[in-house]
């Protein structure tokens, strides 16, 4: 088995070159599907592996955009249709100037088997741009979008493909892209989710993922009789899933003290301030620098007094710690403080934050873990309801959509860990999560025949 799979991985590296990030997720998957493998020779020899690491479709395009000054700036644009086996593609879209390829064919690959996870009818698929919305004016953000959907429009639809937001797109850049598609179309559909609440959208789906990586974190816990009362918290990021877990972390009594961005990071030992962290980057789109001002018993952390790659919010002792920033931002020094301070649980609101030698330190010290692609399935979960409500022209209260996500992350957690038993290796939820997910796909894959 472990032959077919290097064969696999050789084959991705020499047709898919420079693309690491995609190496990895796709490494971390293969090699925790062997217990199952294993077990049934159908996913063999119906060649699954060789397909389900390909994309169906991907599209890639030129943005033209007009910045303040007159002038036409060129971006690249990306759609990555990665698998719709069991549903339309469904993922995000990522603006950042790091977005290349083989990032979004990661994040799009990680998409399938987190969506297959919630247990909804979804695909797996992921887009973005390398444009870098810091520093642009909201008139440059509204021609950005509007000459992306200008293409993206002819690959995408409600019952094909919808996308959402993830880094660099929320509920503003969501507004711009469907009222492009709504003019190029004609159609008031449920092509994207994120929506702002007048138009289509769905409460809850701003606080989707940071809810419920916290509901996943509390499963974890309770299997082992433990619980989120007055845990010390770290998390990393001030986007969408950081500013929700922390607001969740709260309601559940925990305590969360830091939160970092693209420059620095912040410790508050009191706990960090909600309102001033919402204000500051919800309101003002201001760095936390400013945070730090308006906090002065905080203590503030630039990056650049770092060094490459590690992350002051690891060095903070903790029990719980919330990667919520961004691709291999946990690494194996990061993980050997995490454990040297008595950290008992990662559990990763960002997709793939842990890079795969701390994951495996980690394991090694008997560190819960709850990986991303369950850890935070809220966001596409409440997408999903989202596209559930505008299909039956429903309104569903706050009440009703969080209820809803936290028992499908009851069943997340219930999925991944009765999988992990099945397989022997009760507890692991990466190989359970990866094993359930897989075999869900694989086998729609298989009745599907060879298409
Ligand atoms: N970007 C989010 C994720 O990584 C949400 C995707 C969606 O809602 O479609 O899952």
């Amino acid at each position: 088995m472990e032959t077919h799979i290097k064969k696999v991985l050789n084959n991705i590296e020499e047709c898919s070159p420079g693309q690491e990030e995609f190496y990895q997720a796709v490494h971390e998957v293969l090699y925790s599907l062997v217990p199952l493998l294993e077990e049934d020779e159908k996913y063999d020899i119906h060649n699954i592996l060789e397909r389900i690491t390909v994309p169906e479709r991907t599209i890639i395009f030129r943005v033209n955009w007009i910045d303040d000054n007159g002038k036409i700036q060129t971006n690249l644009g990306y759609r990555v249709q990665f698998n719709s086996a069991i549903g339309p593609y469904k993922g995000g879209l990522r603006f950042h100037p790091s977005v290349n390829l083989g990032i979004i064919k990661f994040l799009g690959f990680e998409q399938i088997f987190k969506n297959a996870l919630t247990g909804l009818q979804i695909g797996g698929a992921k887009g973005g741009s390398n444009f870098d919305p810091k520093g642009k004016s909201d008139n440059e953000i509204m021609r950005f979008c509007q000459a992306l959907m200008s293409e993206l429009y002819k690959h995408i639809g409600e019952r094909n493909d919808v996308p959402a937001g993830d880094i660099g797109v929320g509920a503003r850049e969501i507004g711009y892209l469907f009222g492009q598609y709504k003019k190029l179309t004609g159609e008031f559909e449920g092509v994207l989710t994120g929506k702002a609440i007048n138009w289509g959208g769905s409460h809850a789906r701003k606080e989707a993922t940071g809810y419920g990586s916290v509901y996943f974190a509390d499963n974890i816990l309770n299997k082992y009789d433990k619980s989120l009362e007055g845990k010390i918290c770290t998390v990393s990021g001030s986007g969408n899933v950081a500013i929700y877990t922390i607001e969740k972390l709260y309601d559940m009594g925990a305590l969360p003290v830091t939160c970092s961005d693209s420059k620095g990071t912040i410790y508050h030992e009191k706990g960090i301030d909600l309102n001033s962290l919402k204000a500051i980057k919800e309101i003002n789109h201001q760095s936390l620098e400013v945070y730090a001002q308006v906090n002065p018993d905080c203590i503030y952390t630039p990056l650049s007094h770092y060094p490459e790659g590690r992350h002051m919010a690891w060095d903070i002792p903790c029990d719980i710690a919330f990667p919520s920033a961004t691709e291999n931002e946990l690494n194996l020094e990061d993980a050997k403080r995490l454990v040297a301070n008595g950290c008992m649980l990662v559990n990763e609101g960002a997709n793939m934050p842990t890079t795969p030698e701390a994951m495996a330190y980690l394991k090694e010290n008997n560190v819960f873990f709850g990986p991303g692609k369950a850890a935070n399935a809220g966001g596409v979960t409440t997408s999903q309801l989202e596209m559930s409500q505008n299909a039956s022209m429903a309104k569903w209260t706050f009440e009703e959509v969080d209820d809803k996500l936290r028992q499908i992350m009851r069943n997340i957690f219930n999925t991944a860990y009765e999988t992990s038993k099945e397989f022997g290796c009760e507890g692991d939820l990466i190989a359970g999560a990866n094993i359930a997910g897989f075999r869900k796909v694989a086998d729609s894959m298989i009745d599907q025949g060879s298409v």
